[in-house]
């Protein structure tokens, strides 16, 4: 609960406001991990019918502009939202058959990076690593048998 204190402080900071509504959705969105703007509507929903879905996608851009959220755009399907603030730097590997997403911290190649940057004469500002693969489940099953995400074939994830 620390966050959503700390991430309406921000806000406020900021001028803006939040109504109960508005409050709702930060606090669920605080609560996940990683989600997609239509699973956040349906928890939220789930608890108050009444929040339109505008009000969700809204409450997403605000905490967007207010540097708190970020959004991941995976191989497939729609992007997902992750409330960042106050969460120390990961990156994430994601089960192309499952959708499960994992976080990751490797200091070796965030060392590593540090280097390529140096050698280009850069400064280094952010990255994101985004690795894709078969849960160590998702690798038992057959793969024709298996549900799989849209637009995505097995061959792709081998090759
Ligand atoms: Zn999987
Ligand atoms: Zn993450």
């Amino acid at each position: 609960m620390k966050r959503f204190v700390l991430i309406e402080q921000l806000l406020k900071d900021k001028g803006i406001r939040l109504t109960t509504q508005r409050r709702l959705v930060v606090r669920r969105a605080v609560s996940h991990l990683h989600f997609t703007a239509e699973e956040l509507v349906a928890d939220v929903r789930a608890i108050e019918p009444s929040v339109a879905r505008g009000t969700v996608y809204r409450v997403l851009i605000l905490l967007h502009e207010a540097g708190v959220l970020e959004k991941h755009d995976f191989w497939h399907g729609p992007p997902y939202y992750e409330v960042t603030f106050g969460k120390a730097h990961h990156d994430h590997l994601m089960c192309v058959q499952c959708g499960e997403i994992i976080e990751f911290q490797e200091p070796r190649w965030e060392r590593l990076q540090e280097e390529v940057v140096k050698q280009h004469g850069y400064q280094l500002l952010s990255h994101t690593h985004k690795l894709y693969g078969l849960c160590e489940r998702c690798q038992h099953v057959d793969p024709k048998r298996a549900s799989k995400p849209p637009h995505l074939h097995v061959e792709e994830v081998v090759a």
